[in-house]
């Protein structure tokens, strides 16, 4: 969507975000973004861009304007285009925001919000493990015993990213009490720092290097009010869904984007020979071009809780994936050997294309859920 198609009121100030994200990616961010490949976490970068207002713009406004979903996710394809990972780690940051603002809990909101959305502190989601668990792919990780107060959770999440010792995360735990409370889940703000959490390095990945991901345990970390989003987590991830999913295809959009990038930019020496491969710029240009189209319009209703709204959600983020491990592999067709050098950004692309292949929702995962849902919804 051009930002002159946004309602005036709104118009200016997004030109101007888009603009001043444009600015830090390719700027500090372009500079820094083979060291991040390689495992340098960027928080001053992210700083800047939480600043900008880059990960904020789906939120309800103090004034009460509401978020604009479709602004947040061009601002991550602005920054995904240049980094990948970057782009993640501005997802997980966006989706920390919804958790603390739709939480409604007065120790979420105010001030501990206000900090979070200018960057002065920073956060993430574990929410692959119960999205799977939710999906009946995998058993739920962590586990809450009640006692008085709140709870004590315990178990280990395998991955989770945007972390430091003093960041935090949204996370969901399986309560263990018998009767009317069984089968329930919590969902909690976990702070790194809180006795009982330790977090360990995770082995190498092949990308997604500087994302701050690691292992967390939990032993007796005690959850009480005022870490509490939501008790019980079912009817408020139903409500996230939509726009926790649909986030993430700004950063399908940005990696494809750049692959495109990367395509045009040996055209003039290479295009009297890569005419003959596939999935070439001008096609890619114009399947991105749909795919945004239809995810701005997706946008528009985030809080849509429809099963309908959600199959959509999801098919548009699978087909963001598809198109990203496409239009990757492309480029490195494209560039050739050139593109295969370790400095390229272009066979750092495939990597990051395959990562968004992979982090929950997976296209596997996506399709899964597809089949379930639409299962459900055909008439008996
Ligand atoms: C770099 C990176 C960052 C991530 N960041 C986050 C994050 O911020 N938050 C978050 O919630 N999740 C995060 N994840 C997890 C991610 O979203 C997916 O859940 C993960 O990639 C696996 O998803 P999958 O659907 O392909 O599951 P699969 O890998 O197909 O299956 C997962 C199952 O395999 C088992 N398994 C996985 N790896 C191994 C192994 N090495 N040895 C033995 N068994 C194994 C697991 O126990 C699990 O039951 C991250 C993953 C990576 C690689």
């Amino acid at each position: 969507m051009n930002p002159a198609d946004l309602p005036p009121e709104l118009g200016r100030p997004a030109e101007a975000l888009l603009a001043s994200v444009r600015a830090i990616a390719q700027g500090p961010l372009a500079a820094q973004a083979q060291a991040i490949d390689r495992g340098a976490y960027p928080a001053d970068v992210l700083r800047q861009l939480a600043a900008a207002g880059a990960m904020s713009a789906h939120l309800a406004q103090p004034d009460g304007t509401p978020g604009d979903y479709g602004l947040a996710i061009r601002a991550m394809a602005e920054a995904s285009r240049v980094c990948g990972a970057t782009g993640f780690m501005m997802w997980c940051q966006a989706v920390a925001g919804l958790y603390l603002q739709a939480s409604g809990n007065p120790a979420l909101v105010g001030d501990r919000l206000a900090r979070h959305v200018g960057g002065q502190t920073l956060g993430g989601t574990g929410l692959s493990n119960p999205m799977k668990s939710f999906a009946q792919i995998e058993a739920l990780l962590l586990k809450a015993t009640p006692v008085e107060g709140g709870y004590l959770v315990n178990g280990t999440l395998p991955w989770v990213s945007n972390l430091a010792a003093d960041h935090y995360f949204g996370a969901i735990a399986a309560v263990q009490a018998p009767g009317e409370g069984a089968g329930r889940e919590v969902m909690f703000m976990l702070r790194c720092d809180a006795p009982g959490i330790t977090l360990k390095a995770c082995p190498a990945f092949s990308g997604m290097e500087g994302t701050g991901t690691y292992s967390v345990h939990c032993k007796d970390l005690f959850v009480g009010a005022g870490d509490t989003v939501a008790d019980p987590a079912r009817p408020f991830i139903a409500r996230v869904r939509g726009g926790f999913v649909l986030l993430q295809c700004g950063i399908a959009a940005g990696v494809i984007q750049g692959a495109i990038d990367s395509m045009w930019a040996v055209e003039g020496q290479l295009g009297h020979v890569n005419q003959f491969l596939e999935d070439r710029p001008a096609d890619l240009q114009a399947e991105l071009d749909g795919l945004l189209a239809r995810v701005m319009a997706l946008a528009e209703t985030p809080w849509d809780t429809t099963t309908d709204y959600f199959i959509d959600v999801l098919d548009a983020r699978a087909h963001g994936a598809e198109l990203a491990l496409r239009a990757a592999n492309s480029a490195l067709l494209h560039q050739g050997a050139r593109g295969y050098l370790m400095q390229s950004e272009v066979q750092r692309r495939v990597r990051e294309a395959q990562f968004v292949a992979i982090v929950t929702p997976a296209i596997k995962h996506l399709r899964k859920e597809i089949a379930r849902l639409s299962a459900e919804e055909m008439p008996a």
